[in-house]
């Protein structure tokens, strides 16, 4: 599951414990994005804090794991690259799903070498409040639509509230509204 990460929040803890349940898979690796091309517009936090966060959100859970893949390679992230360098890490008999969001699903199409993209993985797109859940026109088989619980959480909305001197108790883990206080993140917009 690839994600900014910035910060990790229940949805995206929701969204993989669905997946891994309903695929029955051994693990989900959570790769949190060095520089998205796709956010170069606003300021993200530094990678090792997203990376960070990351890693405290998904400690307790054994069959959750998280790669610095993207965070160590230089410039943009694009999913290729991690697709790319998952399946030479985990090797070539395993099989890899990436998860995603209805918003982020939408979007594939859009991403560079999106047809390697579906020779490398198969895709789940999970639903999300806000956003419409469709297969955008990938190819047969390629694809998983999957319906969770719905947790209207985003990360945009956890900063502007963390800005805002809001609570995000609750919609992130207890460790993520600590670590996010004691490293002073979000707290101007
Ligand atoms: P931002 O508001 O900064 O874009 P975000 O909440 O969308 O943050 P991302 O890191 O951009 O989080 O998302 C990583 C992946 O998790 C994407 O595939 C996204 O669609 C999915 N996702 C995020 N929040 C949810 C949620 N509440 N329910 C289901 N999927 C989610
Ligand atoms: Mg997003």
């Amino acid at each position: 599951m690839g994600g900014t990460f910035d910060p990790i929040h229940h949805g995206h803890l929701v969204a993989a414990s669905e997946v891994a349940h309903h695929f029955d898979l051994d693990e989900v690796v959570f790769v949190p994005t060095g520089r998205p091309y796709q956010k170069v517009e606003r300021v993200v936090s530094a990678a090792e804090d997203r990376y960070l966060m990351t890693v405290i959100a998904t400690a307790s859970n054994p069959r959750f794991s998280v790669s610095r893949v993207d965070v160590d390679r230089p410039g943009p992230t694009f999913t290729i690259d991690t697709l790319r360098d998952i399946s030479e890490i985990y090797g070539p008999e395993v099989e890899l799903y990436f998860i995603t969001g209805a918003d982020a699903l939408g979007a594939i199409l859009g991403w560079q070498n999106a047809d390697e993209l579906f020779e490398l993985a198969h895709f789940v797109g999970c639903t999300r409040p806000g956003h419409t859940l469709h297969d955008p026109g990938l190819p047969q088989g390629k694809v998983t639509l999957l319906e969770i619980p719905a947790l209207a959480i985003s990360s945009s909305e956890c900063r502007q509230r963390v800005a805002k001197g809001e609570p995000i108790w609750y919609l992130v883990p207890d460790g993520i509204v600590q670590y996010i206080n004691k490293r002073g993140l979000y707290h101007t917009e």
